[in-house]
Protein backbone atom coordinates (compact mmCIF):
# COMPACT_ATOMS: atom_id res chain seq x y z
CA UNK A 1 0.00 0.00 0.00
CA UNK A 2 1.24 3.51 -0.78
CA UNK A 3 0.23 6.68 1.24
CA UNK A 4 0.89 9.76 0.48
CA UNK A 5 0.15 12.22 3.14
CA UNK A 6 0.10 16.15 3.70
CA UNK A 7 3.08 16.43 1.15
CA UNK A 8 4.30 19.10 -0.45
CA UNK A 9 7.20 19.64 -3.15
CA UNK A 10 8.05 22.08 -6.12
CA UNK A 11 11.36 23.29 -7.78
CA UNK A 12 13.41 25.25 -5.81
CA UNK A 13 11.66 28.44 -3.99
CA UNK A 14 8.70 27.88 -6.58
CA UNK A 15 5.79 25.33 -4.39
CA UNK A 16 3.91 22.74 -7.15
CA UNK A 17 1.98 20.12 -4.74
CA UNK A 18 -0.18 21.65 -1.62
CA UNK A 19 -0.64 19.11 0.78
CA UNK A 20 -1.20 15.92 -1.44
CA UNK A 21 -3.07 13.13 0.31
CA UNK A 22 -4.13 9.80 -1.42
CA UNK A 23 -3.73 6.32 -0.66
CA UNK A 24 -3.26 3.62 -3.23
CA UNK A 25 -4.05 -0.13 -1.64
CA UNK A 26 -1.22 -2.83 -3.06
CA UNK A 27 -1.88 -4.79 -6.13
CA UNK A 28 -4.49 -1.68 -7.74
CA UNK A 29 -4.12 0.69 -10.41
CA UNK A 30 -4.72 4.35 -9.47
CA UNK A 31 -4.75 6.93 -12.34
CA UNK A 32 -3.61 10.60 -11.53
CA UNK A 33 -5.29 12.53 -13.68
CA UNK A 34 -5.79 16.53 -14.45
CA UNK A 35 -5.21 19.25 -16.78
CA UNK A 36 -1.35 20.47 -18.21
CA UNK A 37 0.51 21.73 -15.50
CA UNK A 38 -1.66 20.71 -12.40
CA UNK A 39 1.61 18.70 -11.01
CA UNK A 40 1.22 15.20 -12.16
CA UNK A 41 4.59 15.16 -13.40
CA UNK A 42 6.16 16.72 -10.14
CA UNK A 43 4.39 14.40 -8.07
CA UNK A 44 5.96 11.34 -9.51
CA UNK A 45 9.19 13.16 -9.39
CA UNK A 46 8.24 13.56 -5.67
CA UNK A 47 7.42 10.19 -5.05
CA UNK A 48 10.62 8.43 -7.06
CA UNK A 49 13.08 10.96 -4.74
CA UNK A 50 13.78 13.06 -7.67
CA UNK A 51 12.74 15.79 -5.83
CA UNK A 52 13.11 16.72 -2.06
CA UNK A 53 9.43 16.71 -0.58
CA UNK A 54 9.29 20.05 1.39
CA UNK A 55 6.48 18.36 4.04
CA UNK A 56 4.36 15.24 4.28
CA UNK A 57 5.06 11.84 4.64
CA UNK A 58 5.33 9.09 1.86
CA UNK A 59 4.79 5.61 3.08
CA UNK A 60 5.26 2.15 1.49
CA UNK A 61 4.73 -1.02 2.85
CA UNK A 62 4.51 1.00 6.01
CA UNK A 63 8.09 1.96 5.72
CA UNK A 64 8.96 5.83 5.07
CA UNK A 65 10.19 6.62 1.57
CA UNK A 66 10.39 10.09 2.26
CA UNK A 67 14.40 11.42 1.86
CA UNK A 68 15.34 8.17 1.09
CA UNK A 69 18.13 8.01 -1.91
CA UNK A 70 16.76 7.06 -5.35
CA UNK A 71 19.32 3.79 -5.42
CA UNK A 72 18.17 2.51 -2.32
CA UNK A 73 14.09 3.40 -2.94
CA UNK A 74 14.53 0.59 -6.05
CA UNK A 75 16.15 -1.76 -4.13
CA UNK A 76 12.93 -1.38 -1.84
CA UNK A 77 10.72 -1.87 -5.05
CA UNK A 78 9.56 1.54 -6.65
CA UNK A 79 10.33 1.78 -10.27
CA UNK A 80 9.69 5.05 -12.23
CA UNK A 81 8.57 5.25 -16.14
CA UNK A 82 9.30 8.91 -17.06
CA UNK A 83 7.71 10.71 -19.66
CA UNK A 84 9.76 10.48 -22.98
CA UNK A 85 10.77 6.80 -21.42
CA UNK A 86 14.59 7.49 -21.08
CA UNK A 87 15.45 4.23 -24.52
CA UNK A 88 18.63 4.87 -25.16
CA UNK A 89 18.69 5.49 -28.81
CA UNK A 90 21.76 4.15 -29.86
CA UNK A 91 21.52 0.69 -27.91
CA UNK A 92 19.93 -2.58 -28.88
CA UNK A 93 17.01 -3.69 -27.05
CA UNK A 94 18.66 -6.06 -25.34
CA UNK A 95 21.35 -3.08 -24.25
CA UNK A 96 18.50 -1.43 -22.85
CA UNK A 97 17.26 -4.03 -20.58
CA UNK A 98 20.47 -5.21 -19.49
CA UNK A 99 20.52 -1.43 -17.96
CA UNK A 100 17.76 -1.95 -15.96
CA UNK A 101 19.23 -5.09 -14.86
CA UNK A 102 22.69 -3.54 -13.97
CA UNK A 103 22.28 -3.01 -10.50
CA UNK A 104 21.91 -6.60 -9.39
CA UNK A 105 24.61 -8.55 -8.01
CA UNK A 106 23.38 -12.12 -9.11
CA UNK A 107 24.08 -12.50 -13.02
CA UNK A 108 22.01 -15.64 -13.53
CA UNK A 109 19.09 -13.47 -11.55
CA UNK A 110 19.20 -10.44 -14.17
CA UNK A 111 19.31 -12.87 -16.72
CA UNK A 112 16.17 -14.38 -15.68
CA UNK A 113 14.59 -11.33 -14.69
CA UNK A 114 15.12 -10.59 -18.64
CA UNK A 115 14.01 -13.36 -19.75
CA UNK A 116 10.47 -12.73 -17.65
CA UNK A 117 10.27 -9.74 -19.55
CA UNK A 118 10.91 -10.77 -23.57
CA UNK A 119 7.98 -13.11 -22.19
CA UNK A 120 5.88 -10.54 -21.05
CA UNK A 121 6.39 -8.62 -24.31
CA UNK A 122 6.74 -10.83 -26.97
CA UNK A 123 7.44 -8.06 -29.62
CA UNK A 124 10.83 -7.06 -28.11
CA UNK A 125 12.14 -10.60 -27.96
CA UNK A 126 11.98 -10.62 -31.59
CA UNK A 127 13.64 -7.44 -32.02
CA UNK A 128 15.81 -7.88 -29.18
CA UNK A 129 19.11 -6.61 -31.58
CA UNK A 130 17.65 -3.84 -33.08
CA UNK A 131 18.48 -0.14 -31.91
CA UNK A 132 16.41 1.92 -29.69
CA UNK A 133 15.74 4.29 -32.98
CA UNK A 134 14.51 1.25 -35.14
CA UNK A 135 11.32 0.79 -32.54
CA UNK A 136 8.39 2.24 -33.26
CA UNK A 137 6.95 4.51 -30.18
CA UNK A 138 4.56 1.27 -28.99
CA UNK A 139 7.91 -0.81 -29.21
CA UNK A 140 9.57 2.21 -27.14
CA UNK A 141 7.56 2.54 -24.56
CA UNK A 142 7.49 -1.53 -24.34
CA UNK A 143 10.93 -1.81 -23.52
CA UNK A 144 10.77 1.30 -21.15
CA UNK A 145 8.62 -0.51 -19.14
CA UNK A 146 10.43 -3.88 -19.74
CA UNK A 147 13.52 -1.86 -18.33
CA UNK A 148 11.64 -1.28 -15.41
CA UNK A 149 10.22 -4.22 -14.62
CA UNK A 150 13.85 -5.81 -14.66
CA UNK A 151 13.95 -4.90 -11.32
CA UNK A 152 10.75 -6.55 -10.06
CA UNK A 153 9.07 -3.91 -8.94
CA UNK A 154 5.96 -3.70 -6.41
CA UNK A 155 5.73 -0.08 -6.87
CA UNK A 156 5.65 1.10 -10.60
CA UNK A 157 5.20 4.95 -11.53
CA UNK A 158 4.32 5.67 -15.09
CA UNK A 159 4.10 8.54 -16.81
CA UNK A 160 1.94 9.12 -19.86
CA UNK A 161 2.31 5.26 -21.36
CA UNK A 162 0.22 6.27 -24.26
CA UNK A 163 1.92 9.48 -25.15
CA UNK A 164 2.02 9.25 -29.25
CA UNK A 165 0.58 5.68 -29.15
CA UNK A 166 -2.15 3.96 -31.68
CA UNK A 167 -5.30 3.18 -29.22
CA UNK A 168 -4.69 -0.59 -29.86
CA UNK A 169 -1.09 -0.22 -28.43
CA UNK A 170 -2.59 1.40 -25.41
CA UNK A 171 -5.28 -1.20 -24.82
CA UNK A 172 -2.40 -3.64 -24.71
CA UNK A 173 -0.02 -1.75 -22.48
CA UNK A 174 -3.19 -1.31 -20.01
CA UNK A 175 -4.04 -4.57 -20.24
CA UNK A 176 -0.30 -5.66 -19.45
CA UNK A 177 -0.54 -3.46 -16.54
CA UNK A 178 -3.79 -4.52 -15.05
CA UNK A 179 -1.95 -8.50 -15.54
CA UNK A 180 0.93 -7.53 -13.64
CA UNK A 181 -1.25 -6.17 -10.87
CA UNK A 182 -3.60 -9.08 -10.69
CA UNK A 183 -1.07 -11.38 -10.76
CA UNK A 184 2.10 -10.36 -9.01
CA UNK A 185 0.69 -7.87 -7.06
CA UNK A 186 1.83 -4.63 -8.34
CA UNK A 187 0.81 -1.30 -7.24
CA UNK A 188 0.80 1.06 -9.93
CA UNK A 189 0.34 4.94 -10.14
CA UNK A 190 -0.27 5.80 -13.49
CA UNK A 191 -0.19 9.29 -14.38
CA UNK A 192 -2.35 9.85 -18.08
CA UNK A 193 -3.73 12.44 -20.34
CA UNK A 194 -6.12 9.83 -21.82
CA UNK A 195 -8.53 9.90 -19.33
CA UNK A 196 -11.14 7.16 -21.00
CA UNK A 197 -8.27 4.42 -21.20
CA UNK A 198 -7.01 5.27 -17.93
CA UNK A 199 -10.14 4.98 -16.28
CA UNK A 200 -10.74 1.93 -17.91
CA UNK A 201 -8.31 0.24 -16.49
CA UNK A 202 -7.74 1.68 -13.13
CA UNK A 203 -9.57 1.11 -9.71
CA UNK A 204 -9.36 4.35 -8.69
CA UNK A 205 -8.62 8.18 -9.86
CA UNK A 206 -6.80 10.70 -8.53
CA UNK A 207 -7.86 14.03 -9.90
CA UNK A 208 -5.29 17.30 -9.60
CA UNK A 209 -5.78 20.49 -10.18
CA UNK A 210 -3.10 23.22 -9.28
CA UNK A 211 -0.77 21.09 -7.27
CA UNK A 212 -4.24 20.00 -5.24
CA UNK A 213 -5.51 16.44 -5.23
CA UNK A 214 -9.33 17.73 -5.85
CA UNK A 215 -11.07 14.31 -5.70
CA UNK A 216 -10.06 10.78 -4.97
CA UNK A 217 -12.62 8.42 -6.29
CA UNK A 218 -13.47 4.81 -7.87
CA UNK A 219 -12.72 4.85 -11.29
CA UNK A 220 -16.00 3.22 -12.11
CA UNK A 221 -17.98 6.18 -10.45
CA UNK A 222 -15.31 8.62 -12.30
CA UNK A 223 -16.42 6.82 -15.33
CA UNK A 224 -20.36 6.38 -15.09
CA UNK A 225 -20.94 9.68 -12.91
CA UNK A 226 -21.75 12.36 -15.46
CA UNK A 227 -22.07 15.13 -12.65
CA UNK A 228 -18.42 14.08 -11.27
CA UNK A 229 -16.97 13.68 -14.65
CA UNK A 230 -18.33 17.08 -15.94
CA UNK A 231 -17.03 18.39 -12.45
CA UNK A 232 -13.13 17.35 -12.22
CA UNK A 233 -12.63 15.92 -15.83
CA UNK A 234 -14.29 18.46 -18.21
CA UNK A 235 -16.09 16.06 -20.24
P1 LIG B 1 1.93 17.99 -17.98
O1 LIG B 1 0.86 17.03 -18.32
O2 LIG B 1 1.95 19.20 -18.83
O3 LIG B 1 3.29 17.37 -17.80
P2 LIG B 1 1.70 18.00 -15.12
O4 LIG B 1 0.37 17.89 -14.47
O5 LIG B 1 2.55 16.80 -15.17
O6 LIG B 1 1.49 18.58 -16.56
P3 LIG B 1 3.96 19.30 -13.97
O7 LIG B 1 4.84 18.99 -15.12
O8 LIG B 1 4.14 18.54 -12.71
O9 LIG B 1 2.44 19.19 -14.39
O10 LIG B 1 4.06 20.84 -13.68
C1 LIG B 1 3.45 21.47 -12.57
C2 LIG B 1 3.96 22.89 -12.43
O11 LIG B 1 5.35 22.87 -12.15
C3 LIG B 1 3.78 23.74 -13.66
O12 LIG B 1 3.36 25.01 -13.25
C4 LIG B 1 5.17 23.80 -14.26
O13 LIG B 1 5.37 25.03 -14.91
C5 LIG B 1 6.06 23.69 -13.05
N1 LIG B 1 7.34 23.03 -13.39
C6 LIG B 1 7.48 21.84 -13.99
N2 LIG B 1 8.79 21.51 -14.14
C7 LIG B 1 9.49 22.55 -13.61
C8 LIG B 1 10.88 22.82 -13.44
N3 LIG B 1 11.82 21.95 -13.84
N4 LIG B 1 11.23 23.99 -12.85
C9 LIG B 1 10.28 24.86 -12.42
N5 LIG B 1 8.95 24.65 -12.54
C10 LIG B 1 8.54 23.53 -13.13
Amino acid sequence: MLEVEAVSSGYGPVPVLRDVTFAVPAGTIAAVLGANGAGKTTLLRTLSGLLRPTGGRIRFDGAELRGVRVERLVRRGLAHVPEGRGVVAELTVEENLRLGGLWRRDRADARRAQDEVYELFPALARRRRHAGHQLSGGERQMLALGRALIARPRLLLLDEPSLGLAPKVTAQIMALLRRLCDDRGLTVLLVEQNVRSALSVADQGVVMSLGRVVTAAPAARLRDDAQLRHAYLGF
